[in-house]
């Protein structure tokens, strides 16, 4: 029988959950509950949940049978984060043998929900999904952070109030709430006394930041207030832009700084204004060129990650084609693609998914192809040139890391050879070039 105070979480999703998978284990850990990384022994089982599209759903799922299938006498089993703050009671029904529903909007109350349950024995699982517009803004002085190596995730705001037709989000967090400059600030401060070298800030729609704090232009005020306290080699990445909401101040504030790194992360979905207006998302492309190009004219070096989705009901050959185009002449560092999920509830429901999924298929391998020469082609342009990079693992007397251009999971890696430290922040000559990482020697 695992010792009573004992927690095992499983994460799933995105960075953003990660962050609330954290920020919960934090809480529990605060009223002395240990942390078990292996399921058996725990006494508490947590899932923190992604509900944004299909797979994801299913993963979430799978994980909960999982654990529900594999749960002993005196165990108990929580479903938190996206899914349950979406589908509710629905998900207890579809997993038997869980005892706790925690929305995403109400992480922060992950230890009275485990304290109830172990008060009070529950034959039907125990539904903690009060009525909250939004994501609560009462952290309970949790670290709104993720730590991985010297890196950290910062959440700056949760929620979004974007039209997008295909997403859930809104639905799932509510409307966007920015967290107070005051206490990032401070976060920021404590991150860096742990170690932290890169601060990466994270919401649903960054550029969106201080809106509803009444601020504008915020995100580029709290860019500058972050880059004044930061040393000049340590580094701030920003995730999550959004399209026309990229401004000239905070195009000027990253060329001011150099700790905020010339990396724009910013989703553009599509490149056809009439698909795009069907996704309900900005389409004035003209605006995409005019900032792409102003930024990387003010910004020497700029790596530029985005994201499309291909498939998206009423998608013609030729509005694919458009894409492809679009991307061959930009030549984007990084790209995402995801195929179309089809999400009750968004307002593309009345769309249907009517792109057969051999389609979508053949048009998510056309364009992968295409971005993946054009990144072989960029990371050749690199040979010669020395870059700095955050040391994040070793093997076999190489050292693996990052560089500006790279943000965490979803980008590429430098293999370095020589023998640095994790944490370290190193020189390396780039001396080979791969698909998506670049090999070098430490400089
Ligand atoms: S900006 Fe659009 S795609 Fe991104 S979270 Fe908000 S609604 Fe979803």
């Amino acid at each position: 029988m695992a010792p009573k105070k004992t927690f095992h979480l499983l994460s799933l999703g995105c960075a953003k959950n990660t962050v609330d998978s954290d920020s919960m284990a934090q809480l529990l850990m605060n009223d002395g509950y240990k942390p078990q990384s292996d399921p058996e022994n725990a006494s508490i089982l947590i899932v923190n949940t992604c509900g944004f599209i299909g797979p994801a759903k299913e993963e979430s799922l799978a994980a909960l049978r999982t654990l529900a299938e594999q749960k002993r006498p005196g165990q108990l089993l929580v479903a938190a984060g996206c899914l349950t703050q979406r589908y509710g009671v629905e998900v207890a029904r579809q997993v038997p043998g869980i005892d706790g529903i925690l929305g995403t909007r109400r992480w922060m109350d992950i230890l009275e929900v485990v304290q109830t349950l172990r008060a009070t024995p529950h034959p039907q699982p125990l539904y903690h999904l009060p009525e909250s517009p939004t994501v609560g803004a009462d952290e309970k002085n949790a670290l709104r952070a993720s730590l991985s190596g010297a890196s950290a995730y910062l959440k700056v705001a949760d929620g979004c109030r974007r039209p997008c037709a295909f997403c859930a989000i809104p639905l799932i967090k509510g409307t966007a709430v920015s967290r107070p400059v005051e206490t990032i600030l401070r976060e920021a401060r404590e991150l860096r006394e742990m170690g932290v070298r890169e601060l990466i800030l994270i919401a649903q729609d960054t550029t969106d930041y201080g809106s509803d704090l009444g601020m504008k232009d915020g995100l580029a005020s709290l860019l500058e207030a972050l880059a004044k306290e930061t040393p000049a080699q340590d580094w701030i990445r920003v995730m999550y832009s959004y399209p026309g909401y990229v401004t000239d101040r905070m195009i000027e504030v990253m060329a001011t700084f150099s700790q905020i790194l010339p990396y724009l992360d910013i989703p553009l979905q599509h490149a056809h204004p009439e698909t795009l207006r069907r996704m309900k998302r900005p389409s004035n492309m003209d605006w995409v060129h005019k900032t792409l190009a102003k930024m990387r004219a003010a910004l020497p070096g700029l790596a530029i990650r985005t994201t499309f989705i291909v498939g998206y009901p009423g998608e013609t050959e030729e509005e694919f084609t458009a894409l492809l185009r679009f991307v061959e002449e930009t030549r984007f560092d990084r790209v995402g693609a995801f195929q179309f999920s089809f999400e009750p509830g968004t307002s593309s429901e009345p769309l249907g998914d009517p792109v057969p999924a051999e389609v979508k298929q053949e048009r998510w391998e056309r364009l992968m192809a295409l971005q993946q020469n054009i990144s072989l082609q960029i990371n050749q342009s690199f040979v010669g040139k020395t870059l700095d990079v955050l040391v994040e693992g070793t093997d076999k007397g190489i050292s693996i890391g990052r560089s500006y251009r790279d943000a965490p999971e979803i980008d590429g890696l430098v293999l370095a050879q020589g023998k640095a430290k994790i944490g370290e922040m190193v020189k390396v000559k780039i001396t080979g070039a791969m698909d998506y990482d670049l090999s070098g020697v430490l400089g």
